[in-house]
């Protein structure tokens, strides 16, 4: 059995229920194997052609709607995430099914109780285990502890959860609670401590693992501080604008640059590889305004300064570096 619950009857009946004679079917690389089943079973039981996609699928925000019309699909089905609170569906119907996990999260929670901070906690987790996060409360509470659960953010799309660039929800609870607990992988984890200032904990179901992300946290902000300083010598940028992100962000960065007499070009790319951009032999430095996660997580893949949409604020003396860190250096 698999250790997700990919709802194929709920699939099916979205199917049936919307005539979709034609899908595409997107699913993260750790789902992807899934793909050749469920593309069996719903021509068994539906009729339907199904095209499963062979791309990436990072996020909620990544859906494949050009290919999905591209193929005259009537319905894209996206796997691994919870509906994005964004309107791109192109007319395209989106069914999203976020594949609950079925890996347990009470031992881990259990784990990490030593490593908690006072009794006051912040509790959130990922989609996968959004279902099993009152049971975590519960627990918390049972232990002794006072639990808050933050409210949905711009992006995130119910309480109590996370994106990897939307801890907003988080930001909110902070001044009431003495730290925090992460239910997920060390992506999401490490996210949310860049985005807080008070001690935060990963809690991981899967490797069964808990750990403190106060060093990790401290290690990556001194990185990204001299990479904020590197880009402040470039004098060419180039700002990348991936499918999934508004224009109007580059737009807007591209004209700050430009007003502080740098050079800007707007780079579109649907997927960013680092080794794309070594073709713009003339730009010093990039702006990501797509997936935060992109110059936060490997930053060394690109043979150049990389920074998010908000630390060229500081590189343009826009704000100050301490600024940015008020606000969490994970946002979209
Ligand atoms: S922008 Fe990045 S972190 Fe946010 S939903 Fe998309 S892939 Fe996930």
């Amino acid at each position: 059995m698999s250790m997700y619950d990919l709802e194929e009857d709920r699939l099916v009946a979205e199917i049936t229920g919307r005539g979709a004679r034609r899908l595409l079917i997107q699913l993260p690389d750790g789902l992807k194997n899934e793909g050749p089943r469920l593309a069996s079973f719903v021509r068994e039981r539906t009729g339907a052609e199904v095209f499963v996609s062979a791309s990436s699928a990072w996020g909620a925000c990544d859906l494949s709607l050009d290919a999905a019309a591209r193929l005259k699909a009537d319905l894209l089905v996206h796997y691994g995430h919870n509906e994005f609170l964004r309107d791109g569906s192109n007319g395209i119907p989106v069914v999203y099914i976020p594949a609950k996990s079925r890996h347990e999260i009470i031992p881990v929670v259990d784990k990490a109780l030593p490593l908690l901070q006072g009794p006051r906690i912040g509790l959130a987790t990922v989609v996968q285990h959004l279902h099993n996060l009152p049971d975590a409360v519960k627990f918390l509470e049972e232990k002794g502890f006072k639990v808050q659960v933050p409210g949905r953010g711009p992006w995130s799309h119910d309480t109590g959860q996370v994106l990897g660039c939307d801890y907003f929800g988080l930001k909110r609870i902070e001044p009431e609670v003495d730290s925090f607990l992460i239910v997920g992988s060390y992506f999401h984890g490490l996210g949310a401590a860049l985005s807080l200032e008070k001690s935060t904990i990963l809690a991981d179901p899967y490797d069964k693992t808990v750990q403190s992300l106060d060093q990790d946290r401290a290690r990556i902000i001194r990185q990204r501080y001299a990479m904020v300083e590197k880009a402040r010598q470039a004098n060419n940028f180039g700002i990348i604008k991936p499918g999934q992100s508004n224009p109007t962000i580059a737009l807007n960065i591209q004209h700050q640059l430009e007003e502080n007499g740098k050079k800007a070009v707007l780079l579109y790319a649907d997927e960013i590889r680092p080794e794309k951009l070594l073709d713009f032999t003339d730009v010093e430095a990039f702006v990501d305004t797509a997936c935060p996660r992109l110059a936060l997580d490997d930053p060394e893949r690109f043979s150049k300064p990389i920074v998010t949409r908000d630390e060229i604020m500081v590189v343009m003396g826009a704000w100050t570096w301490e600024q940015l860190l008020e606000r969490g250096l994970v946002r979209l």
